[in-house]
């Protein structure tokens, strides 16, 4: 479950923001916000459309394992699988060669 006081802040929005999108009273977003209260499943759904869809995700990909990397977002906790299309030694070797030594 994402720290919603920290993602809000990361985005720049105010608990008053979210309980405008989500629709839901701001009371009840300041419960989750400040006291850690579970949002009914209903509200959860919404509130985790809302945080995927305006998330700025920041992914942190895992080691890569075949043809898939497993990536997740540091502000979120939202999990996605990156497909490894680039072969990492040769990104490697070109910014290698790129490096001057004088
Ligand atoms: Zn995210």
């Amino acid at each position: 479950m994402v720290e919603l006081k920290t993602w809000l802040q990361d985005q720049g929005l105010s608990v008053k923001d979210l309980a405008n999108q989500l629709g839901a009273p701001r009371t009840t977003v300041e419960d989750w916000v400040y006291r850690g209260a579970m949002p009914s499943p209903g509200n959860a759904e919404k509130l985790h459309e809302f945080i995927s869809s305006n998330c700025a995700h920041h992914w942190v990909i895992a080691r890569a394992n075949g043809p898939l990397s497993e990536g997740e977002c540091q502000r979120c906790g939202e999990t996605r699988e990156f497909t490894n299309s680039a072969e990492p030694s040769s990104l490697w070797t070109t910014s290698h060669k790129a490096k001057t030594e004088s």
